[in-house]
């Protein structure tokens, strides 16, 4: 009698628990819905004044206004970026962080048409979506303050505006701050052409300048009284190149040569080459870089030259954290994915047409979840570094049509309308409902916590930049030669 009566207090209690939790988050996705309208007019305006990395003022302004309108507590200029941001909102309990970006692409204007069309002769474009990327985070962080606030709840939340992630690395800078230092968990995500919030590892990468110089002379009247920088740098490329066959099949290593020198008949005495290394294990990446630099310094002694080395980014690999991507994953199931009407399935058939391939994805994809998966992304991001001192969780959604690769055109194009605005607020949502679940259960961010410090192991993570200061110019330079 006694079990009988427990067991129904059981089924009772269950059900209330799941009342409770079906109406928060009926609550925050109310919320979203409610403020679609207006967080689309942000991403639109970012859309509209493509801001490249670290002079994105009036990006992130619109991002911090939208914060202090609801109450967060913002700070800006931290790490030495006058870009960046950090907007509190603390009402004690967990720390949950949400990373920002907002920085466009150089060369990819585009108007949000389904054909090539370009708003401003090698203008910028928002080619990677962090016009979408920052506004859902934004949306998502004041709809969680909502909900905070009309349950008494107590937790904390922060939003990190974090500058130039193309080619910037803007997080790393805010990282080696300690900026993230009490937060217990960081949520973010990436437009992406379909709906997935998988666990992802990535390449760790090191880049940098290797500057020759040598002595100029008339290459025909005078060629023994002359050293050849390019020499150095050609000397170099044939080591690192011969070094391929002895490194870790996973180490990706590309080059190119900004200078070599600026007339045949004249002996050059400046030329440069700019390296990438990458691979999964930053180890690997740092024991590689350091060969490299080996292969610099042989090529300039045997052609008697000098070199310089100039690092100019940094940046780890994702450390995966499979319980919050599960977590997430389940959200993201019970959101749903993008669906397109009569117009925008008419738009997306006409974007498709213009990828010039025979295999592209249905449309149907766009609505679709992604199976969960632990995956391997073979490139780099700056959340790398984030994942390396706070569990960090990401989803991608469908805010381009099915097949489209970012960095193009027809991403610009989704990027600026409805398909959008509609994957922007599915990421919206689910990032919410994790924040959520993490604040409500401190025995998730207690497993997430475990599975961080197994699988950082031994790594002691210490920056790959050094000391170096944010490059705030690297865009406005990049047109020089180096
Ligand atoms: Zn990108
Ligand atoms: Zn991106």
């Amino acid at each position: 009698m006694k079990k009988s009566i427990l067991s129904l207090m059981g089924v009772f209690l269950s059900v209330f628990v799941f009342a409770q939790e079906t109406s928060h988050d009926a609550f925050i996705v109310r919320n979203l819905d409610n403020n679609t309208e207006r967080f689309s007019k942000v991403a639109r305006q970012i859309w509209e004044n493509p801001e490249l990395g670290y002079l994105e003022f009036t990006s992130s302004k619109l991002l911090i206004d939208e914060l202090k309108t609801a109450g967060f507590k913002v700070q800006t200029g931290l790490a030495g970026m006058p870009t960046s941001f950090v907007a509190t909102y603390d009402k004690g309990g967990p720390v949950i962080g949400f990373l920002a970006e907002y920085d466009a692409l150089p060369g990819l204007s585009q108007d949000a048409v389904p054909f090539r069309s370009v708003l401003v002769d090698g203008g910028n474009g928002h080619g990677c979506g962090h016009n979408l990327f920052g506004t859902a985070v934004v949306a998502s962080a004041v709809a969680l303050k909502e909900w905070i606030d009309a349950n008494n709840i107590q937790a904390t939340l922060k939003i990190f505006g974090t500058p130039a992630e193309e080619g910037g690395a803007g997080k790393v800078y805010m990282v080696r701050e300690g900026l993230f230092k009490g937060v217990d968990a960081v949520i973010n995500w990436h437009p992406s052409d379909r709906n997935a919030a998988n666990a992802s590892t990535c390449t760790a990468v090191m880049q940098g300048y290797f500057k020759f110089h040598g002595q100029t002379s008339h290459a025909a009247g005078a060629p023994q009284r002359g050293r050849s920088a390019l020499d150095g740098v050609e000397a170099m490329n044939m080591m690192v190149n011969m070094m391929r066959e002895h490194v870790d099949q996973e180490s990706r290593i590309h080059y190119v040569i900004t200078n070599g020198g600026l007339a045949a008949n004249v002996v050059p005495d400046y030329a440069v080459v700019e390296y990438m290394v990458r691979h999964p294990d930053v180890t690997e990446v740092k024991d590689i870089w350091q060969r490299v630099i080996k292969a610099a310094e042989g090529a300039a002694m045997g052609t008697g030259t000098r070199v310089e080395v100039e690092v100019v980014a940094g940046i780890y690999g994702l450390l995966p954290n499979e319980t919050l991507a599960k977590a997430m994953h389940k959200n993201l199931t019970l959101v749903g994915g993008v669906e397109y009407d009569q117009q925008e399935t008419e738009f997306a058939k006409q974007i498709q047409a213009s990828f010039n391939t025979p295999r592209v994805p249905p449309l149907s994809v766009a609505k679709q979840i992604q199976p969960y998966q632990l995956t391997h992304f073979p490139a780099s991001t700056d959340v790398g570094d984030v994942s390396y001192v706070v569990p960090t969780v990401g989803l991608g959604t469908a805010t381009w049509v099915p097949g489209t690769a970012a960095h193009t055109w027809q991403a610009v194009a989704a990027d600026g309308m409805s398909i959008g605005y509609k994957g922007m607020m599915v990421a919206a949502k689910t990032m919410a409902l994790t924040g959520k679940d993490l604040i409500l259960s401190p025995l998730l961010i207690k497993e997430a916590k475990k599975e961080f410090d197994e699988r950082l192991g031994d790594v002691v993570y210490e920056p790959l930049i050094g000391d170096m200061a944010p490059p705030l110019h690297f865009r406005k330079d990049q047109n020089k030669v180096k």
